[in-house]
């Protein structure tokens, strides 16, 4: 088992190359605003690969008075953007598209050295982006409202959905760039103007994905202003950001203990908050599941990313009849995982190692917690070397706090249910509600659980995992997980401002529901 990066080994994948491309240099400035970079003088960030906790680079971090010339140059950029009409801002959008798609591999790669998942998952992070992109392109030309009848003669109503304004993007370590792309593509093409604080854990990504677009920008002129990124500690980027009503809409994806803070303190302006929290995301077995695909489903969903993916899978709830014959499927699939843990770069790899130390500490607590409430350890347990762990399941009842909490590692949870009530039951009796999933070749069991009575998730899906998911849907997920919605589908309203209009083209001025004022 390979699991540190040697010397030879970075050489082999091209490293240096690859940093240099990516305009990363020993010391890099965190903050700009498109194409200009700023002399930052707040702290400085080393960024460490969790491969082998070598140091990549250091990043200067912003200010609060870079933070304030920031907020101005964007202010400035928005009366210029909003007026640009949104197909071109489409064009734009697909520019950067290609811009990201020359860059796929070195992008895809730096996210593999930054924060651990294997390069063919850095690569998908890298194509979710480019997907963003044509979606936004299409969508920069459906920025619909509708027309309505008036219940007045020679009147006429409608609805438009107008730019925003400037929309604060907070981001997770564990999808260092695609988090962004979501937000800022629909965003760009909404009108609206990017700020973006990434994750201390990994701004080497952020600073990467400024350099890619730069050239597009230049080429076409955008204003400075309009992509935004700001390094900073949460005393510069934290509190004064989310209260600062210059952004009128913060997205936030990450725990939900920070969606909380930040909903509370956007909602006390009466700002609007996309909130992208923690799940404990859960995959039904049922009695006529096929178990050839419901395996794989259930391992890429619970030891792909090394467990942190927000999507992961955390709990299995498998029928009473397939109890043994799953759990014993599933020893042989962690068994042969197990041999394929190490370097996330070497394409041989299945599982990396977690993001730090402290991702160590709540691997090792969770499961000294399930063995303390009573639980098995039917599978794992073990720190291997460094930030790597082995891929963990075990037996364990749903109500029990650790079961109940979200721990972002590589730890599953399994469990029996006799009735699909019962399953449903314990599926929804949890805080979060971001992804679900069941197995089963039952329509009326799959029909169910993707009714008003089933899954009480944003996503539920029949005969596919729970983690990952395409761009085009509305991603996010209910309860704690916080009820934001975006990516696909029709999630590009909440990054525009409404407004209802009524004109009167006639030559009276009749009033609503009929009402009489004669002067
Ligand atoms: P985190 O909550 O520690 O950090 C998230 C972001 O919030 C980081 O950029 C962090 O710097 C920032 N932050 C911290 N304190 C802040 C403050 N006071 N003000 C403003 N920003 C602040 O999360 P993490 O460890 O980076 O990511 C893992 C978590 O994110 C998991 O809970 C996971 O489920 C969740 N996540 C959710 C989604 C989703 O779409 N639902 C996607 C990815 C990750």
């Amino acid at each position: 088992m390979e699991i540190t990066t040697s010397q030879e080994l970075k050489k082999k994948f091209g490293i240096e190359e690859t940093l240099k491309r990516l305009g990363i240099s020993d010391i890099n400035a965190g903050v700009s605003t498109g194409t200009e970079w700023f002399d930052c003088k707040g702290a400085v960030t080393e960024s460490y690969s969790p491969i082998d906790g070598s140091l990549i680079a250091k990043v200067k971090n912003a200010d609060k008075d870079d933070y304030e010339k920031v907020l101005v140059k964007a202010q400035e950029a928005f009366k210029v953007w909003r007026k640009m009409p949104a197909p071109k801002r489409g064009e734009i959008v697909r520019q950067i598209g290609n811009a990201l798609r020359d860059a796929k591999e070195d992008l895809g790669k730096l996210v593999t050295l930054e924060m651990g998942k294997i390069y063919q998952e850095g690569l998908g992070e890298v194509q979710e982006m480019i997907d963003i992109c044509d979606f936004a392109v299409g969508q920069s030309r459906m920025l619909y409202g509708f027309t309505m009848h008036s219940e007045r003669p020679d009147h006429k109503m409608m609805d438009q959905y107008h730019p925003l304004g400037l929309v604060g993007v907070i981001s997770a370590f564990n999808f260092p760039v695609a988090v962004w792309a979501w937000n800022a593509m629909i965003a760009a093409v909404c009108g609206d103007v990017v700020i973006w604080k990434p994750s201390s854990k990994v701004p080497l990504c952020a600073i990467a994905c400024h350099n890619i677009i730069q050239k597009v920008l230049k080429e076409n002129d955008v204003p400075e202003g309009v992509f935004n990124l700001v390094v900073a500690k949460s005393s510069v980027m934290g509190d004064n950001f989310i209260e600062d009503k210059r952004v009128p809409l913060i997205s936030v994806t990450g725990s939900t203990a920070i969606g909380k803070r930040v909903a509370e303190k956007v909602g006390a302006r009466l700002g609007r908050t996309i909130a992208e929290l923690g799940g404990n995301n859960a995959i039904v077995v049922a009695p006529t599941a096929d178990l050839d695909m419901a395996i794989p489903g259930i391992v890429f969903g619970s030891v792909g990313t090394a467990g942190q993916r927000c999507t992961s899978t955390r709990r299995l709830i498998i029928h009473e009849s397939i109890y043994d014959d799953v759990k014993n499927r599933l020893l042989n699939a962690y068994k042969q995982v197990e041999t394929k843990i190490g370097n996330p770069l070497d394409e041989n790899t299945l599982v990396g190692p977690v993001i730090d130390e402290g991702a160590v500490d709540v691997y090792n607590t969770a499961i000294a917690e399930v063995k303390k409430a009573g639980g098995t350890i039917v599978f794992g347990d073990k720190v291997l070397e460094g930030n790597y762990v082995l891929p963990t399941f075990c037996e364990v009842e749903n109500h029990w706090q650790i079961v109940q909490d979200e721990s972002f590692v590589p730890v599953l949870y399994i469990m029996k249910y006799k009735t699909l009530e019962e399953a449903i039951e314990l599926h929804n009796g949890v805080p979060q509600g971001l992804s679900s999933s069941i197995f089963t070749l039952n329509m009326r069991e799959a029909q169910t659980f993707i009714s008003a009575v089933g899954s009480d998730c944003g996503i539920a899906n029949v005969n596919i995992g729970t983690s990952g998911a395409e761009i085009g849907g509305a991603f996010g997920g209910e309860k704690e997980t916080g009820g934001g919605r975006e990516s696909g589908s029709d999630s590009w309203k909440t990054y525009m401002r409404r407004q209802t209009n009524t004109l009167n083209f006639g030559t009276d001025l009749p009033l609503a529901q009929g009402i009489k004022f004669d002067l």
